[in-house]
């Protein structure tokens, strides 16, 4: 899938080094370093993490890595250099940003995310797909996570690199992020395979709470028994970042412990929701919605409870499989 040796990787490499350089040498770095102070992170994150800088100007890194007409290509195909196909004109990807570089599980760079100073668009610019980065398979943070502690016990997933950094900050050295993408089954099976506990802790709003439900479903199919999720919803208009900055570690940590939701909760409470369930027809739709999502879990426990509980809940004595004769197609 990945290929074991690519030249691409001493080149990501080499970037990382000049970022990080940038960040404390170079003569337009006060920007850079004062974003980040504003920000809460510390010199100690800004070096566990790996935080550079892309100065401004559009050939400083391809300067720095220069050589020939070679490696110029290497720094296209690395996703550094963009090549404007009409103009010709080849110029730094990554210019006045902060700097995150993507490590992969074996903790070689595969791609960087970088971040405006200030209120310009785009706000994030991402690695483009490279044939060592592939965005919908990596989370931002996990090597990081298991370098800081190789016993993990649960990971907290987020939506951005700075609620990463924020909760490293605060001290919960366990978060990962989704790179700007929906939480993917892939994602899913690499989190399990490290830890058996997976806390989803997206932002308080409506895309945060879709993608909410987007991990639910991409959990659902890779939960076993043994393992087991949860989710955090935070206040409307926060994340991660704002929220453990303004109450500090330990009310978010109580907040985890009296808010935090199983999956299975979360399930039946959001399904619940689109359903009038004092109707049979009601009931008769939740369980349209709710049966072929339970029969996706390949845990046998939990998936016998769960049919259990929507029999309860719908008073249906076993749970149907998917039906094609409820809710006709308007067209018809
Ligand atoms: P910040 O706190 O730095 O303002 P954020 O992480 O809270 O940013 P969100 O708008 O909540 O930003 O987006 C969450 C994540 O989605 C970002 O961290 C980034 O990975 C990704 N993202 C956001 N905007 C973009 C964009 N324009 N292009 C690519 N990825 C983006
Ligand atoms: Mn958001
Ligand atoms: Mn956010
Ligand atoms: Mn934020």
């Amino acid at each position: 899938r990945k290929p074991v040796d690519s030249p691409l990787y001493a080149l990501l490499a080499a970037a990382s080094d000049y970022y990080r350089a940038a960040l404390k040498n170079h003569p337009q770095r006060n920007a850079a370093v004062n974003y980040l102070k504003e920000r809460g992170v510390s010199g100690i994150i800004a070096r566990d993490f790996a935080l550079g800088f892309a100065p401004p100007g559009w050939d400083n890194l391809s300067k720095h890595l220069g050589g020939d007409s070679l490696q110029q290509q290497a720094l296209i195909d690395a996703g550094l250099l963009v090549e404007n196909v009409d103009s010709q004109r080849r110029y730094d990807r990554f210019r006045d940003r902060i700097i995150f570089p993507i490590h992969d599980s074996r903790g070689r760079i595969i791609g960087f995310g970088g971040r405006v100073l200030g209120d310009d668009k785009p706000k994030y610019l991402n690695s483009p797909e490279t044939a060592v980065f592939h965005k919908g398979q990596e989370l931002y943070g996990l090597y990081e996570a298991r370098k800081y502690n190789r016993q993990l016990n649960e990971i907290i997933v987020v939506e951005g690199y700075m609620d990463v950094i924020a909760l490293a900050q605060q001290g919960l050295r366990n978060a990962v992020a989704t790179l700007g993408t929906a939480t993917s089954e892939e994602h899913i099976k690499r989190l399990f395979r490290v830890v058996p506990n997976i806390l989803f802790c997206f932002d308080g709003d409506s895309a945060g709470r879709k993608a909410a439900w987007r991990a639910l479903e991409a959990t659902l199919s890779n939960l076993k028994d043994g393992q087991q999720a949860r989710f955090l919803f935070v206040p409307d208009g926060e994340d991660p970042d704002s929220l453990i900055r303004s109450e500090g570690l330990e009310a978010f940590q109580a907040r985890i412990a009296q808010q935090a939701v199983a999956l299975t909760e979360y399930f039946f409470t959001h399904l619940s929701a689109e359903v009038n369930l004092d109707s049979l027809e009601g009931k008769a739709h939740l369980a349209t919605l709710a049966a072929p999502l339970v029969e996706r879990i390949p845990g046998a426990n939990l998936r016998a409870l769960m049919r259990q509980k929507l029999t309860h809940i719908t008073g249906l004595s076993s749970a149907p499989s998917a039906d094609n004769t409820t809710a006709p197609a308007a067209n018809l």
